[in-house]
């Protein structure tokens, strides 16, 4: 057993047992991807699942890196040969988990962590019941929409698409097993260390 220490001082036991999946869920532009980040550069235990997607890279994105960016066609042969642990189409783009990687880290005794949408949120769910699964939460809508205008990497259409997707998602909230208001970083980070090594009911 070993001692986490968390920037705001406080120190948790940990309890995540290897071998474990962890989810991050939650509508475009609440900070999933920014805190997926800064969990991984804290805790280098955790692994990151690089997914595929039909969405073509946005100015800065390297293929291979932040997605593989591959062909609608490419996208529905892994999915007829069964290559993807989830799949889901989301604001128009097909997005989808690579199978082999997750359950090989997994086997092999590492834990991984998804930064998914909320259909291929709730198809891990099932495959495995025993995940941990995390909903983040904007403090508000309109903060939502000045961080999704603010990241200046979507078109007006990609922009009204995650808006109105954003709605649907946030009203499946409770379906998960924690829900954490991305307003302070480093208050959300926190709490999502408290539940990733301290939550004995969840692991
Ligand atoms: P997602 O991966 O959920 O689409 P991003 O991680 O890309 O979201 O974040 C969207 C924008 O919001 C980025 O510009 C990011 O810097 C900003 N952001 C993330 N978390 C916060 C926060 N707690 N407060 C203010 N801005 C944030
Ligand atoms: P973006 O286009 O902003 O990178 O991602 C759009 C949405 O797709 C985000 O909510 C992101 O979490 C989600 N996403 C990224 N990769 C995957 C994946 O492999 N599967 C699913 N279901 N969603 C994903």
């Amino acid at each position: 057993m070993q001692v986490l220490s968390t920037k705001s001082g406080a120190t948790t036991t940990k309890l995540l047992s290897p071998g474990k999946l962890i989810v991050l869920t939650g509508p475009s532009g609440v900070g999933k991807g920014t805190l997926m980040r800064l969990l991984l550069s804290r805790h280098p235990e955790l692994n990151y699942s690089i997914s595929a997607t039909t969405r073509p890279p946005r100015p800065g994105e390297v293929d291979g890196k932040d997605y593989y960016f591959i062909s609608r066609d490419k996208f529905q042969r892994l999915i007829e040969k069964g290559e993807f642990l989830e799949w889901a189409e989301f604001a128009g783009n097909l997005y989808g988990t690579s199978r082999k990687p997750v359950i090989d880290l997994m086997k092999s005794g590492k834990s991984v962590l998804l930064e998914i949408e909320l259909e291929g949120a709730r198809q891990i769910r099932a495959t495995f019941p025993e995940l941990l699964s995390i909903f983040i939460l904007p403090p508000t809508f309109n903060e939502l929409e000045k961080r999704i205008r603010g990241r200046k990497k979507d078109s007006e259409d990609a922009i009204s698409r995650r808006l109105k997707r954003a709605k649907e998602e946030i009203d499946s909230a409770s379906e998960f097993d924690l829900q954490i208001v991305n307003d302070d970083l480093e208050t959300a980070i926190h709490d999502i260390e408290v539940a990733m090594f301290s939550g004995k009911e969840l692991f």
